[in-house]
């Protein structure tokens, strides 16, 4: 027996969760849970996992739009819970690149073995690739360290693709395009454009957090983005 296969839960009722986690452990997996899409997708942009178990109707985000994100830099098995036995639902999810779809309600086994099936499946397609977190120390400006594919919309931060917001990818770019240049809050609401999902520029600030968080599991040690205290940000340059 090799490792232990690792899943990602992301299902806001406690209850489904911890029943499941429970039925998925026992079945010798490790389970990491998530309440909301947002924490998940923050996992899941610097962890590798052999499968992603998701609920469609999550508190922030739909489960469809979580998954469609995900298909954009991953093609880790995914099977979706629904609460929704319309064809709809079952429809889409699959042509959004699900594995496997359960609907509510359902039984814990059903899962265990929706799962063991998807596992086999996805290990006899690939060998699933170590995962590698680099400490070396750093021997190239920061900015080298990030490659920005703008056909694709995606960058990455030491090899690792981000799965950025579409307000976190604007910012990303517009700090990448000027290093060490300090962009003021009101410029960078001025790049999100059509991203900006309000208009108040403290929503910069919540953006560059969880931009931080998710440069932050890649290299626990950098920190690219300076902030420059009543001014805006910067791309640091070393
Ligand atoms: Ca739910």
């Amino acid at each position: 027996m090799t490792q232990p296969a690792q899943l990602v839960l992301i299902e806001d009722e406690p209850a489904i969760a911890d029943t499941l986690g429970f039925a998925l452990q026992r079945e010798g997996w490790q389970v990491r849970h998530f309440g909301l899409a947002q924490a998940g997708e923050a996992y899941l942009a610097t962890h590798r996992a052999d499968l992603l178990i998701l609920d469609v109707g999550l508190p922030d985000d739909s489960g469809f739009e979580v998954l469609k994100r995900l298909r954009r830099s991953s093609d880790m098995p995914v099977l979706l819970l629904t609460a929704r036995a319309e064809e709809f639902d079952r429809i889409l999810g699959l042509e959004l690149g699900a594995d496997d779809y359960v609907v509510k309600p359902f039984s814990p086994r059903e899962v265990a073995a929706r799962v063991r099936a998807i596992l086999k499946r996805s290990r006899a397609a690939s060998p699933a690739p170590e995962a590698t977190v680099s400490t070396a120390p750093l021997s190239a400006p920061i900015q080298s360290l990030f490659v920005h594919d703008a056909a694709a919309r995606r960058v990455s931060f030491c090899g690792s693709a981000l799965v950025l917001t579409p307000s976190e990818y604007h910012l990303m770019v517009s700090l990448l395009t000027r290093p060490g240049h300090v962009l003021s809050r009101a410029q960078l609401l001025d790049a999100l454009g059509d991203a900006a999902e309000d208009s108040f520029e403290r929503t910069i600030d919540s953006h560059i957090k969880s931009l931080r968080a998710k440069l932050r599991a890649v290299r626990a040690d950098l920190d690219p983005i300076a902030t420059h205290r009543g001014f805006g940000y910067a791309l640091a340059v070393s």
